[in-house]
């Protein structure tokens, strides 16, 4: 296991696309799972009221346990909800309970609304490498905040036909998001995931990709593979779920492009 370059400054990237289905929650799990196993701290950060990400990294996230909702809603330090994930040394996971359903329209009425999730990191003294925000599928006050707190924006496309449907909403959020709350935000990554190489369709997909974002695409592209949806029902990432697997090895090298690549801060813009 050749250990991957650990960033000279703590990478902040959001994962965020407002379909659902899409391979956010499996792209934000896989990935972070794999920068720790090489040597990285990670933090993953679940963003979503379905807990998905806190399930696949085998966290307990029933209504009750300290979650992001207190800390997005109550003032709780982000430190005392985060919890170590077994998946990997150097891996961490803030959960999500159901709880945070209700966090869109509460979140409404409070101070500073946008900026919750970007305080309560500023506020972290765990050294981290990277934190990792999985977004539920939608563009409300969560997603927003996910996009306030970030340096960088990593999107998962589906390669199907629909695929850059809706892209232009996000992209005008991201573009507002700029403006007002976060000049510092780029769309740093795109990645496209579920490939199925049977299909020309798939084919056609990442050429489209690829001509509209250039070399933001990660030369890696995560094939469509059982052992990936199978992972999270053991409370487990592919990576150790099934090492060996297609899912696994994609997810892998996807990770490593990323550490490689490294963040340059006034680089790529939208
Ligand atoms: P999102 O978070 O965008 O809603 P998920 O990551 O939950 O999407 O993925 C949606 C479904 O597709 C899940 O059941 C997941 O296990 C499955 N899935 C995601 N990526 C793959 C893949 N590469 N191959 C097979 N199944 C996948
Ligand atoms: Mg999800």
């Amino acid at each position: 296991r050749r250990p991957f370059p650990r960033p000279t400054r703590q990478r902040i990237i959001t994962v965020a696309n407002q379909k659902g289905g899409v391979g956010k929650t499996t792209t934000t799990v896989n990935l972070a799972t794999a920068l720790a196993m090489h040597g990285c701290r990670v933090l993953c950060i679940d963003l979503d009221p379905q807990g998905n990400a806190s399930t696949a990294l085998g966290v307990d996230h029933r209504s009750g346990v300290p979650s992001i909702y207190e800390v997005l809603l109550g003032d709780r330090p982000l430190e005392e909800v985060v919890v170590r994930s077994s998946e990997a040394e150097g891996l961490y996971c803030a959960p999500a309970t159901i709880d945070l359903a209700g966090a869109e329209i509460e979140l409404v009425s409070v101070v500073a609304r946008e900026t919750r999730l970007r305080r309560a990191i500023a506020g972290l003294r765990q050294e981290v490498d990277y934190i990792l925000v999985d977004c539920p599928p939608s563009l409300g006050l969560l997603t927003v905040n996910a996009l306030v707190a970030a340096k960088e924006l990593l999107i998962p496309i589906q390669c199907e036909y629909y695929a850059l449907e809706g892209l232009g909403q996000l992209l005008r959020n991201v573009e507002l998001v700029q403006a007002h709350l976060n000049p510092e935000l780029r769309l740093s990554t795109i990645i496209l995931t579920m490939y199925d190489s049977r299909t020309r369709l798939a084919d056609q997909v990442v050429h489209e990709v690829k001509e509209h974002f250039g070399n933001r695409v990660l030369g890696t592209t995560i094939p469509r593979n059982v052992r990936i949806a199978e992972a999270p029902s053991y409370g487990r990432s592919v990576l150790t779920y099934d090492p060996a697997s297609r899912g696994s090895l994609s997810y892998l090298a996807a990770a490593r492009e990323i550490a490689e690549r490294g963040f340059e801060p006034n680089g790529v813009g939208v």
